[in-house]
């Protein structure tokens, strides 16, 4: 491998990575920059036939690295921690140029990644088991943790590099082989990069397969017969056909999905502080991320000062493409999904929303976007947006602003602004999420604590330090003697 160059666009021209690089059974398809719509290269499709070859390989190849000691298995993602460092200013341009992310946040997904993989590497360090009690004399009784086999890891493609992390390495680590599909908008950043990682780290061949594809792939990874488990981040509409497919079949399913994540203003907050905050969890990657802020509740005796600030702070961003410079927001990643922001903001007026800035777009370049008089029944109040639209909700108390929090099907992330910690607190008690955050904004990602979501954001499987060993290895109980016992007949 070049020490200057990861994944040149040569080594996976029209390649699936299975087993090695090689031809992709259902063709090719564009990798494209989302700012311009240059074609970046052209990777492989894998077909059906390729999903279940890989099964097959990867089912195999994971006997013998279930075997190897779990401290070997932690150095090969040590070292592609090592690499990653290497070549992060190549990864951090990828993710800006496939996903239209501003340069800060392609580096943000870099370091995440690092920790996510030095996490997972200390997993095959960890005790695997206990010793546990029995109630019969001379019996040896021992509860471990065995992998799970073959995982599929399915991710979005709006912070494809992280998301992958998060599933890849703590499986590999526990002993899992995995089968990767990306999304087909990031497959470099989503799937060659792991695959280009991976292999110059010295991963045994068969253990990490790059299966890029849409649906169809993703269905047949699913439905995979050699395939125990489906990690998967995504939509809801999708995590739930996922969901129900996998519970036919009895295989563990991990699911991440969207949110609509409230963000409350109490009326002692540092109005200021509260805006910018409030605008960074709007706009962050021009909205598109599912834990970003996606309702403003703002106590009615700041909402004017807080409207104002937002509005002030919304007008001084620039958006362009953040691979030629340093803007605040990039593009929307393809045209059906501005098209459907359009469609929230315009529904939304027409129910009797305001727009104080922004609310319209060139091309894929959407102005951040700052709406008032937003009620519960509005698209920009029920619907995940994945756009940059700061959406401004006025509550009268605590009890109110608790009651709006959790008018929605979605659970993900909830925030509560104060001066008053025990007020901030109280509130944050009632709130409906699996993740909430005190005098902070919604979009905060780290290994450290459980990440996982409730009602329509996912099924409560965390991802993190704590959960990971739960998460991808199940218990086995075994039980010796020195000899049979006697038994009645
Ligand atoms: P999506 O659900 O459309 O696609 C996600 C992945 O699923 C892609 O790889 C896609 O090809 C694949 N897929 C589509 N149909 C499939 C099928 N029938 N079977 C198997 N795989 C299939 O999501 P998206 O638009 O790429 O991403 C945005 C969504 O992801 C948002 O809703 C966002 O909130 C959510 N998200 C959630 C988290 C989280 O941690 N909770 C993180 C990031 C994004």
């Amino acid at each position: 491998m070049s020490v200057t160059e990861l994944a040149p666009a040569d080594v996976w021209r029209d390649k699936i990575y299975s087993g090695g690089w090689k031809t992709g059974g259902a063709g090719a398809m564009p990798v494209t920059e989302k700012a311009t719509g240059a074609e970046l290269g052209s990777i492989g499709c894998a077909s059906a036939a390729d999903v279940s070859a890989a099964a097959a390989i990867a089912k195999e190849a994971q006997s013998a690295w279930a075997e190897k000691p779990g401290p070997q298995r932690g150095d090969i993602l040590r070292e592609v921690v090592r690499l990653l460092q290497v070549h992060r200013d190549e990864i951090a341009l990828q993710i800006v140029r496939e996903t239209g992310s501003i340069r800060q946040k392609g580096q943000m997904e870099v370091q995440m990644a690092i920790r996510e993989i030095l996490e997972a590497a200390a997993l095959g360090s960890q005790p695997s088991g206990m010793i546990t009690v029995s109630d019969v004399k001379g019996r040896h009784s021992v509860a471990r943790r065995i992998p799970l086999g073959v995982v599929v890891v399915i991710t979005p493609w709006n912070s494809p590099f992280i998301l992958a992390a998060r599933a890849i390495a703590p499986a590999l680590a526990t002993g899992n082989a995995v089968l990767l599909k990306p999304d087909p908008q990031s497959s470099v950043s989503g799937g060659v990069l792991y695959a280009r990682l991976f292999e110059a780290a010295g991963l045994p061949e068969g253990l990490l397969h790059l299966l890029p594809g849409g649906a169809d792939t993703g269905d047949a990874l699913v439905r995979d017969p050699l395939v125990n488990m489906i990690s998967f981040t995504g939509s809801t509409r999708v995590g739930q056909a996922i969901g129900a497919v996998a519970g036919g079949l009895l295989k563990r399913a991990n699911l991440e999905l969207g949110g609509k994540n409230p963000y409350i203003v109490l009326d002692d907050a540092d109005v200021e502080a509260a805006a910018s905050a409030g605008a960074w969890g709007s706009y962050l990657h021009q909205g598109q991320v599912c834990m970003a802020v996606g309702r403003h509740l703002v106590h009615e005796r700041i909402a004017e000062a807080y409207v104002e600030s937002l509005v002030r702070k919304t007008e001084a961003l620039s958006v362009g493409d953040p691979f030629k410079g340093n803007f605040h927001l990039g593009p929307i990643v393809n045209e059906r999904q501005a098209a459907n922001v359009d469609r929230i903001i315009e529904d939304s007026v027409s129910k009797g929303a305001k727009v104080l800035a922004g609310g319209s777009r060139d091309g894929l370049f959407f102005k951040p976007t700052v709406m008032v008089d937003v009620a519960p029944g509005m698209p920009v109040f029920e619907e995940e947006i994945f756009g940059p639209v700061a959406a401004v909700t006025v509550f009268r108390n605590d009890d109110e602003a608790v009651t709006l929090a959790n008018q929605t099907r979605y659970g993900l992330v909830a925030a509560v602004v104060s001066a008053d910690l025990r007020r901030a607190q109280r509130i944050a008690d009632r709130l409906h999420a699996g993740i909430v955050h005190i005098n902070d904004q919604t979009i905060m990602h780290e290994v450290f604590g459980p990440m996982g979501g409730l009602g329509l954001s996912g099924n409560g499987q965390n991802y993190s330090t704590l959960t990971n060993a739960d998460q991808f290895t199940e218990w086995q109980w075994v039980t010796s003697r020195e000899s049979l016992p006697a038994y009645p007949f």
